[in-house]
């Protein structure tokens, strides 16, 4: 049914996974809402728990709508085999409980989304799990935190919200030298800018929340895996501690799928005008953006990514309260937190998104108190640009 042709990759993201449905070739894939599928016999039932023989048991453990998803981005990031899960989060633990012990230390990028880290340091802690938080764009900061029990390397590039960059290549190096299993946290890329499994990572994550699914309508998350071995440590995992999806939210978001390239087409077309335009702007005293030839790591963005995406982060020369006067005066952009969305949302990650992480952890990761950040959407550029324009005004 697959065809193994190479295509392009607004081809392959119409096209990923069971299409059309194998069974019935309905072009939308069928939305098994079901916990549980019948045996044939005891013994077929059996079979199928020994895994003599293929097939679905009870939805936890697999499901043909969710196999659906997991085919298509598995494929998309150039993975074995996906996961779906119930979060991103749900993704996030199920790598950090796969992949750490008791006892157990991490690496990971300062700058990550805030519950990524915060579960660490005030969860997996109570389990003896250690951690340190560094600037992963410098390398040598990586290379003096390994220990005897470093296990894991988990990195996010562009990180969330200082669009930092990470060399995952190099990080890969590092990984493979040590014996580290390095995660990727690829939700602000998304597999259309960027795959880090071709970089050498071992495992990709997203929050399907955010730019997968594109319409801001469903939580859920995914992980990616390199190899068969690593994808069975994961199914384990995942299948006893049931972070796992729903069939409707899979269908959700294989619908939203579809479209990924179109929408991170024109966000990114809309995030670089409207970056030259505030670094330009009088009020705006400095913008990180991965596609401005300002940004410390626009070289790495170029090599490591097929664009720069639609995330920026941006402070105003009237600091904190400028920004609050912003946020509260767009009318077209909406005050929120998430990303990735067909709207442009904006939010102020000191006091929303990265507010559980201590201030001065915030600092070191560059999470300043005037940082404003903008997921760009797909409306017309010069609509939003009218919005800030009017709200930076009264700044
Ligand atoms: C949102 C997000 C997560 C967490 O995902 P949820 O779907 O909210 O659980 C993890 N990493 C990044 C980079 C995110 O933006």
């Amino acid at each position: 049914m697959e065809d193994k042709k190479k295509h392009y990759l607004e081809t392959e993201i119409i096209h990923a996974g069971y299409y059309p449905d194998p069974l019935t070739r309905s072009i939308s894939p069928p939305i098994y809402q079901t916990s549980t599928f019948g045996f044939e016999s005891a013994e077929q039932g059996a079979a199928l728990f020994t895994g003599k023989e293929k097939g679905f048991i009870y939805t936890r453990l697999g499901n043909p709508t969710i196999e659906a998803l997991e085919k298509a981005v598995a494929s998309l990031e150039k993975g074995y085999a996906a996961l779906a899960t119930s979060s991103g989060m749900a993704a996030v633990s199920t790598v950090y409980l796969t992949f750490l012990e008791k006892d157990a230390h991490m690496i990971g990028t300062a700058a990550l989304y805030g519950s990524s880290r915060t579960v660490i340091e005030t969860e997996f802690n109570r389990f003896g799990v250690t951690s340190d938080f560094v600037d992963t764009s410098n390398l040598e900061e990586i290379k003096k935190r390994i220990k005897k029990n470093t296990k894991l390397l988990y990195i996010e590039s562009p990180a969330n919200p200082t669009m930092a960059m990470t060399d995952i290549q190099a990080c890969a190096e590092i990984a493979k030298q040590h014996g580290l299993i390095l995660a990727v946290d690829n939700t602000f890329a998304s597999p259309v800018l960027q795959n880090p499994l071709e970089l050498g990572a071992d495992v990709v994550i997203h929050s399907v929340t955010k730019f997968i699914n594109g319409h801001t309508d469903v939580v859920g998350g995914i992980i990616i895996s390199k190899t068969a071995e690593l994808h069975q440590r994961l199914q384990k995992v995942l299948r006893l501690m049931g972070g796992t999806m729903d069939p409707h939210q899979a269908w959700l978001v294989l619908r939203g799928l579809r479209t990924l390239y179109l929408r991170v087409e024109k966000a990114q077309e809309n995030a670089q005008k409207i970056a030259n335009w505030l670094e330009q702007h009088p009020k705006v005293a400095w913008v990180n953006y991965p596609g401005l030839p300002s940004h410390p790591q626009y070289e790495l963005m170029k090599k490591q990514m097929k664009g720069s995406g639609s995330m920026i982060s941006f402070g105003l020369k009237g600091g904190y309260q400028a920004g609050l006067k912003l946020i509260n005066n767009v009318r077209l952009c909406t005050l929120a937190v998430s990303l990735g969305g067909i709207e442009t949302l904006i939010q102020h990650p000191a006091s929303m998104t990265h507010s559980s992480v201590p201030k001065k952890e915030k600092e070191e990761a560059g999470i300043t108190d005037d940082l404003i950040r903008l997921s760009v959407g797909c409306e017309a550029y010069e609509d939003l640009k009218a919005d800030l324009e009017q709200a930076l005004e009264q700044c």
